[in-house]
């Protein structure tokens, strides 16, 4: 059967706390190869909905599709494996360990299990090869073997996006990819986020909406746990219930 249009997909889903709707009744629509961004004011329900769809929170109601299947009753682990991953949730990084060690820890939990493949001495070398290859892509090469407590901020991120890429995601979750960064940090990981998201999906909470307009094809607006509007960044922006959504309105 043909791939379906959305890579992920929320129909209806809603998450309540006693009684309360952090989230109601959220429709998602995530075009394969797209960076869709999650915006709203604080409390809107972005956090909520990220936790639902990593399923680190089961929805109180409403259908979550992967790749067209069925994720709703599955446990994380599971919804990592099957390609949906979240970074910066935690910081996805171990401080002592250098950068080559920590992409291949990420490397050896995604398939580490699968006992044949990393037995030989040539696994070995294909391991450090291919987390080599991902500091690569993150522009890292040069730290390698650096530990990751001694990156400076930007750079931490890029290491968490490449332990990220390791898990081979198809959906990537970047829970405020820019959050805490001075200025100079903040366009070469917008720029490494357009480069990685070139052939991957990619879902964003961003508070930034100069990196908001520059990166996103899509943008869903929440508000008080539903969705307010939905559209590309010229849409969202000149929306008047957008506008006094942020003024406080
Ligand atoms: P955002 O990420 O957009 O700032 P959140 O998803 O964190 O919004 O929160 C949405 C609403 O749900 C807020 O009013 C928040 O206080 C509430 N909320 C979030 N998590 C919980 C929880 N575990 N128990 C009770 N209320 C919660």
């Amino acid at each position: 059967s043909p791939a379906p249009e959305y890579a992920l997909e929320a129909r209806g889903i809603s998450k309540s706390f006693g009684g309360f709707f952090a989230v109601k009744d959220v429709d998602l629509k995530i075009r394969r190869g797209s960076v869709h961004a999650l915006i709203g004011p604080n409390g809107a329900g972005k956090t909520t909905c990220f936790n639902m769809l990593t399923k680190a929170l089961q929805p109180t109601s409403g259908q979550i599709l992967l790749e067209g299947r069925d994720i709703s009753r599955l446990p994380t682990s599971e919804v990592a494996q099957q390609g949906l991953v979240r970074s910066f949730q935690i910081s996805a990084t171990f401080p002592h360990l250098t950068c080559l060690e920590n992409v291949r820890v990420a490397l050896q939990s995604k398939y580490g299990r699968s006992f044949h493949f990393w037995r030989s001495l040539r696994a070995v070398a294909e391991l450090n090869e291919r987390a080599m290859a991902l500091l690569g892509e993150v522009g890292l090469s040069d730290s390698a073997g650096l530990a990751a407590s001694d990156l400076s901020y930007g750079k931490k991120r890029a290491l968490e996006i490449a332990t990220t890429l390791a898990l081979d995601p198809s959906v990537m979750l970047l829970d405020e990819p820019t959050a805490g960064m001075g200025h100079e940090d903040v366009e070469p990981i917008t720029e490494l986020i357009a480069k990685v998201g070139k052939d991957r999906t990619i879902v964003i909470i961003e508070h930034n909406l100069s990196v908001v307009s520059s990166l996103s094809e899509r943008i869903t607006v929440l508000k008080q746990g539903e969705v307010l509007t939905e559209g590309t960044y010229a849409e969202v922006s000149s929306n008047p219930d957008v506008i006094s959504a942020y003024m406080g309105g």
